[in-house]
C-alpha cells in the first residue's frame, strides 16, 4: 500500500498535465511551451504577465501541476509572484528560470522554500531540456524518498522501546597531542534484522513528534555507560553529544545532565554538547538560560557545522561556546578550491581570536589533514582517521595499537 502511494504522490510532482510558464519574454515563452511539450505536457499556458497567471492559479489551484517563472519581469518580478502566492495558500511546485547570477537564484530559491513554496530548483537560461528533466527527476527521487522513510510517532517509540536506536562512536584526533582525546557520539536506526541504518528519518520524525528530547537522554547515558573507562582513564578525554534546539531550550536540562554526570561518577567539562550553527539565529530567552547554566555547569558548548550558517562575530562573542567545529564543506577539496581553503582558515583564526577550541570533521584524504593541521585547527574527525564504531568495535580499536600512519 505504502508503495502505491509512493508511486501517486511521486507521479503527482512530475505529473504536467497543465503548466504555466510566466516571462515577460515571448521568444523564451515559444521555446519553453515547445519544451515542455515535448516532455509530455497536456496544456501549457504562457503568461507574459504574472498577474495573469496569479488570477488562473487563483481560480484552480488544483489543476497547476507546475509553475516556470523567470525572475526579472517589469511589473511583479519573481519575487513578488511567489510571496503573493504564497500569501494565497498556493504551494507549487515551482521552478525558478532566470538568466540571473547564480547567488540570486539560489537566494530566491531559499525564500520560496521559506514562505512554503515547494520549490524544485532554479535553472539558468538558456533552458535545455536536460536540465529541466534532471530536475523533474530529482523531484520524484526525492518525494519517494520522503515517503518511503517517513517514519510516525508509533514508530519513533517503538524504535527506542525495541532498542533499535544505537549509538555509535567516532574517535577525534587531537593534533596537538598527537591523540584520540575525543569522541562524537551518533546515532544509528537498526531495522527489524539488526542493520544498521541512516539516522535521518529516525531524527526528522523524533523532532516533529516531540520525542527528540526523550532520545538523546537515551543515547547519551548509554554512550556514557559505553564510554565509562575510556573517559575515567583520562580527565582530558571528552565525549561530544549532538542537542537539537529543542532540546536546548528546556529549562531543565542543565540540572537533569549535571545529575546524570555525576551519578556516573563523571566530570561535566568531559562532556561536549554540539548545536548546529543554523539554529543559532532562532535562540530565545530560554535557550540562552539552559546554554548559560549549562556554560556554568562546566559542560563544553560547540558550534556544529560552522560556515553553513549565519553567525555574526557578535554572536561567537555573546554565545558562551568552547568549541567551533568546522563543516566538512570546508574541510575537504581544500587543496583544489581557493575559496573553501580561505572560509576554512579564516574560520580557524576567528576560534582563536575568540578563544574557541577548533576541531574540523570529514577528513577524508591525508591531503584534507594537511590543510587543517596548516589552518591550525586543533582536533580532527573522519574517514581517515576513524569510521563511527559500535560500542564492541570502539572496545577493540582502543585495545589495538592506533597507528597514526595517515598524520605522519
Ligand atoms: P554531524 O553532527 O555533522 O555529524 C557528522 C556526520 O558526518 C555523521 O553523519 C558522520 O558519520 C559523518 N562523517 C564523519 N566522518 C566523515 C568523513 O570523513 N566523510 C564524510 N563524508 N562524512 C563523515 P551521520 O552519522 O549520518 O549524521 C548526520 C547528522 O545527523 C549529524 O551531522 C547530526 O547533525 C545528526 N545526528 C546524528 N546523530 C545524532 C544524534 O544522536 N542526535 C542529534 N540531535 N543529531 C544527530
Ligand atoms: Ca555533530
Ligand atoms: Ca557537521
Amino acid at each position: 500500500a505504502l508503495n502505491l502511494r509512493a508511486d501517486i504522490q511521486g507521479c503527482l510532482l512530475v505529473k504536467l498535465d497543465k503548466v504555466l510558464i510566466v516571462d515577460d519574454d515571448p521568444l523564451f515563452l515559444g521555446v519553453a511551451d515547445a519544451l515542455i511539450r515535448s516532455l509530455g505536457a497536456d496544456k501549457v499556458f504562457c503568461h507574459d504577465r504574472p498577474n495573469e497567471a496569479l488570477s488562473q492559479v487563483m481560480r484552480a489551484p488544483e489543476d497547476v501541476d507546475l509553475i516556470l517563472c523567470d525572475l526579472n519581469m517589469p511589473d511583479m518580478d519573481g519575487i513578488g509572484f511567489i510571496r503573493a502566492l504564497s500569501d494565497r495558500g498556493f504551494k507549487g511546485p515551482f521552478i525558478i528560470v532566470s538568466a540571473e547570477a547564480n547567488a540570486v537564484i539560489k537566494s530566491v530559491e531559499k525564500l520560496a522554500e521559506m514562505v512554503g513554496i515547494n520549490i524544485l530548483g532554479g535553472l539558468k537560461k538558456p533552458l535545455r531540456q536536460d536540465d529541466l528533466k534532471a530536475l523533474l527527476n530529482q523531484a520524484r527521487v526525492n518525494a519517494l524518498q520522503a515517503m518511503s522513510s517517513a517514519m510516525t510517532e508509533k514508530h519513533v517509540r517503538a524504535a527506542l522501546s525495541d532498542g533499535r536506536v544505537i549509538p555509535v562512536y567516532q574517535p577525534q584526533l587531537n593534533l596537538t597531542q598527537m591523540q584520540f582525546d575525543g569522541i562524537e557520539v551518533l546515532c544509528r536506526l537498526a531495522d527489524k534484522e539488526g542493520k544498521l541504518g541512516p539516522p535521518g528519518a529516525l531524527l526528522a520524525a523524533a523532532e516533529e513528534h516531540g520525542l527528540m528530547t526523550p532520545l538523546t537522554f537515551y543515547l547519551m547515558r548509554r554512550s556514557l555507560s559505553d564510554l565509562e573507562s575510556w573517559l575515567k582513564e583520562s580527565p582530558s578525554h571528552s565525549v561530544s553529544v549532538n542537542i537539537s534546539a529543542l532540546t536546548l531550550a528546556d529549562r531543565s536540562l542543565p540540572k537533569t545532565l549535571t545529575t546524570m554526570v555525576a551519578r556516573m561518577g563523571l566530570e561535566t567539562r568531559q562532556i561536549i554538547l554540539e548545536v548546529t550553527e543554523d539554529r543559532l539565529l532562532k535562540f530565545g530567552p530560554d535557550t540562552l538560560e539552559v546554554l548559560a547554566r549549562l556554560r556554568i555547569a562546566g559542560f563544553g558548548l560547540s558550534i556544529d557545522d560552522f560556515g553553513t550558517g549565519a553567525t555574526s562575530m557578535e554572536q561567537l562573542k555573546r554565545f558562551p561556546f568552547t568549541e567551533l567545529k568546522i563543516d566538512r564543506a570546508y574541510v575537504q577539496g581544500t587543496q583544489e578550491d581557493d575559496f573553501a581553503r580561505e572560509v576554512l582558515t579564516t574560520s580557524a583564526r576567528l576560534a582563536q581570536i575568540v578563544s574557541l577550541s577548533c576541531v574540523a570533521e570529514g577528513v577524508e584524504t591525508p591531503a584534507d589533514l594537511e590543510q587543517v593541521a596548516a589552518a591550525g585547527v586543533h582536533r580532527v574527525q573522519g574517514y581517515l582517521l576513524a569510521r563511527p564504531m559500535l560500542a564492541e568495535d570502539f572496545a577493540r580499536w582502543r585495545q589495538s595499537p592506533q597507528t597514526l600512519d595517515a598524520v605522519a
